[in-house]
């Protein structure tokens, strides 16, 4: 019987470790600047943040994401999942563990894809986490439909040459490099039209045509961009991955990518639960505790039981991930975890906030942004009703048709196949096929 709940103790006592140090001391970072994760580290910020990168990095658990070979632990990603649960309770938590997205995405491509100048230039920087990156694919005109995508890059002897408008480039104002999606085939089929290129910031055509941000974030903050790409010129060494192959590469930083968020969300939905049980341990109205009254059961079982099964669904498919090593293999599990994650998140967030009356949608509580998380995580790298397709498409390869105009399951048909069976009779269908 190899079904076993328990980590090994040494991974446990990490995960302990993890627990107690983004608690005391990574959370203080995010009460100061809730905000800054991003940007360019200040001096002051850099005298706090230095040191709590390097007693990561003493425990070993910096960038573990990585493989082996990148000086990662090689964890896998059961293990990784449940570092991410820990790490999701926290904003700066996975910019001083070195995994934050997109930039650990953007990692993963580099090392995979890049020349040994790429890596030196960005990847090395990336890891220590002294600089930050963009994944410029969505445009005005669609997101979920890369079909729509005309951001185009055009060869011109050793270069080539890059225009047109992305945006949610997120982080574009603070990156120090782009990874660009462009159409260079544009009459191939999809899988095969478009590029990923690599693109420095400071390359002249780039322009940031306006900056916005997601709810929440205050003016000087704002994380989200409008890109135009003005006659941007890139060596041929600039393509990842080979001339056509965008979408392959794209993959490089979304399988693993979606059970840390999922994993993340976990830890900050637990965190929700948390709030909403101490708020209904606190508070009396009519002359009981919220806790003794049945409806606010109801959402505290609610939230417990549908946390619990999630996290369960998003620890089977890591442990799939590590045993199948083809992330083909379990992309059901995969777009399965990314509808839940929005679900999850949003459906307690909504209950916590409720549960605290006025107070729950201040700025006072960190209530209504765990509900914004929720919101953005059903549409961030691919809307949920993308992700539900993929399920149901995955699932129904599994079945086949009725060979009848009547479902295989028809009692009396059945029944009869089951008296021929049990008795001899011959098997006459009982409700007629015409
Ligand atoms: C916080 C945040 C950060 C982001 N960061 C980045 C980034 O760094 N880089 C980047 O390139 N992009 C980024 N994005 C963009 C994200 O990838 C897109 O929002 C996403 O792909 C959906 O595209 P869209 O917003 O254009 O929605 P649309 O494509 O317009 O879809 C809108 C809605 O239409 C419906 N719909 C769409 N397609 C289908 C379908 N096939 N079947 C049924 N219904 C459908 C769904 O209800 C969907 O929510 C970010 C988004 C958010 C919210």
């Amino acid at each position: 019987m190899a079904i076993d709940f328990e980590v090994e103790s040494d991974y446990q006592e990490l995960l302990d470790w993890a627990r107690e140090f983004v608690e005391t001391k990574v959370s203080k970072v995010d009460l100061i600047w809730p905000h800054d994760t991003y940007k360019d580290m200040t001096p002051q910020q850099r005298a706090i943040i230095d040191p709590l990168k390097a007693q990561v990095r003493e425990k070993g658990l910096w960038a573990c994401h990585l493989g082996p070979d990148l000086g990662g632990k090689g964890y896998g990603q059961l293990k990784l999942a449940l570092l991410n649960e820990v790490l999701g309770t926290s904003r700066w938590a996975p910019r001083i563990f070195g995994t934050q997205a997109p930039d650990t995405g953007n990692a993963e491509i580099l090392a995979h894809y890049g020349t040994d100048e790429q890596k030196q230039r960005y990847l090395e920087p990336l890891l220590e986490g002294d600089i930050v990156s963009c994944f410029s694919m969505t445009e005005p005109q669609g997101g979920a439909d890369p079909g729509v995508f005309t951001t185009a890059a055009v060869q011109d002897g050793d270069e080539w040459v890059i225009n047109g408008r992305k945006v949610w480039s997120s982080n574009a104002r603070w990156a120090k490099f782009f990874i660009v999606m462009a159409v260079t085939s544009p009459g191939a089929p999809l899988v095969e039209r478009m590029t990923m290129f690599v693109v420095p910031a400071e390359t002249p055509g780039i322009e940031i045509q306006y900056n916005f941000g997601v709810a929440g974030e205050g003016e000087d903050d704002t994380s989200e961009a409008l890109v135009k790409y003005n006659n941007v010129r890139v060596p041929s060494t600039a393509i990842l991955g080979g001339v056509g192959h965008a979408f392959a590469v794209a993959q490089t930083r979304l399988g693993g990518g979606r059970v840390h968020h999922a994993m993340r969300t976990v830890g900050n939905a637990q965190k929700a639960l948390d709030i909403m049980a101490e708020r209904a341990l606190s508070r009396s109205t009519k002359g009981t505790l919220l806790a003794d009254k049945q409806s606010v059961q109801q959402m505290i079982a609610d939230s417990y039981i549908e946390l619990a099964s999630f996290r369960l669904l998003v620890l089977h498919t890591a442990w799939k991930i590590d045993k199948l090593n083809d992330y083909q293999k379990v992309r059901l599990d995969i777009a399965a975890i990314k509808v839940q994650t929005a679900r999850v998140m949003q459906a307690i967030a909504m209950r916590a906030i409720q549960l605290h009356g006025a107070l729950g949608t201040s700025q006072e509580m960190p209530l209504m942004g765990f509900l914004n998380s929720g919101i953005m995580l059903g549409l961030a790298d691919g809307p949920t009703e993308v992700h539900q397709t993929t399920v149901a498409r995955q699932l129904l390869r599994r079945y086949k048709a009725s060979p009848s105009i009547w479902p295989t399951s028809l009692i009396p048909n059945l029944k009869a196949q089951a008296e021929q069976e049990l008795f001899g009779e011959v098997f006459t269908q009982v409700v007629p096929e015409s």
